[in-house]
């Protein structure tokens, strides 16, 4: 298909002509639709401004990519499956939303919402680690968009600190789908298919999993176990697998050799240690963790209520 039409599907309306026959128009969003006031980040082959809607002043996350970047880095699969993931995902709780996306010669956009509390690394960052209301807080949320995406037949696989932004009422909200993997659909049943294999290293040292080490298998398994670690990460203000460079790291990784500090609440440390195990088949799933003594006082299902609460 022609990559531009399909850049700006998105943008096409119905109108209805007098005589009641309809025609469809293309609105097609430009950058000069946007006000861009000042950069919020650089990514390897993007740049995040702050942009406002000019008609109605609502204010985004404009994500540019140079598309000449894109084709000689050999990137466009990733620009596509984070387009994809995002689509799919639509709006919901616990995840940015893709609004538009459009193109010009020279760059790709990506109009997404502005988490303006920034990334949950720098909160973290900023007070050396966080109490145990404030994780269970943040993990509660996790846990659910979490099985929102895997429900959605889609593993993350870069989930981490960095990749984990705030909005502005301190509500999660997850971005960077550009290693995502699509699970296939049982044709018999419609259910997503977990086989656990997806024989390809995508990921951040510190997040990734034994399993993709050892024999490159990916599943839902790798991120809840990716949420082990930023557990972990929340109390003890560092990962809990962290050498001097990435071999070392995965050295540790595949060990499991970690250690809680003096003072790590017991109740998280249980939690953890139940994730944070090498056979993926052996970790619990979501159902499972939401059932853990940590929880026992969130009521999983009044979401809206109970877990997305004000922010301690
Ligand atoms: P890389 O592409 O190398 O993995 P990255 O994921 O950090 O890097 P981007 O996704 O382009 O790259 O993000 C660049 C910066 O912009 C990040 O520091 C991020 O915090 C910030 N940023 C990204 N999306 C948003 C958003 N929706 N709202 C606010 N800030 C954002």
């Amino acid at each position: 298909s022609n990559p531009s039409e399909e850049w700006a599907a998105k943008l096409k309306v119905v109108e209805k002509n007098s005589d009641g026959t309809t025609q469809t128009r293309i609105i097609r969003r430009t950058s000069s639709d946007f006000k861009f006031e000042r950069e919020l980040g650089e990514g390897s082959y993007s740049t995040v401004m702050l942009a406002h809607d000019i008609h109605t002043e609502k204010p985004y996350a404009v994500k540019v990519l140079d598309k000449r970047h894109i084709v000689k880095e050999k990137k466009v699969k990733y620009v596509n499956i984070e387009k994809e993931s995002l689509n799919i995902l639509g709006r919901r709780n616990g995840i940015v939303h893709l609004f538009f996306t459009f193109q010009d010669e020279y760059s790709l956009y990506f109009v997404l919402d502005y988490a303006s509390n920034g990334e949950l690394l720098s909160l973290i960052k900023k007070y050396g680690s966080l109490n145990e209301e404030v994780t269970k807080y943040y993990t509660c949320q996790l846990i659910d968009a979490l099985k929102y995406i895997h429900d959605s037949g889609i593993i993350h696989r870069d989930l981490k600190p960095e990749n984990i932004l705030l909005d502005q009422d301190w509500k999660i909200q997850i971005t960077d789908f550009g290693t995502a993997k699509f699970l296939d659909k049982d044709p018999s049943t419609g259910a997503f298919i977990d086989d656990g294999r997806a024989k390809s290293f995508v990921g951040t040292a510190e997040y990734v999993s034994p399993e993709l080490l050892n024999d490159k298998a990916v599943g839902k398994p790798c991120d809840i176990w990716a949420l082990g670690c930023i557990i972990f990460q929340m109390i003890a203000g560092k990962p809990p697998f962290k050498a001097t460079n990435d071999y070392l790291t995965f050295q540790q990784v595949m060990k499991v050799k970690y250690a809680f500090s003096a003072g790590f609440p017991s109740i998280i440390r249980d939690l953890v240690k139940r994730i944070l195990v090498p056979i993926p088949g052996d970790r619990p799933t979501i159902k499972e963790i939401k059932k853990h003594l940590f929880f026992q006082d969130i009521n999983w299902k009044a979401s809206e209520t109970s877990i997305w609460y004000t922010p301690p």
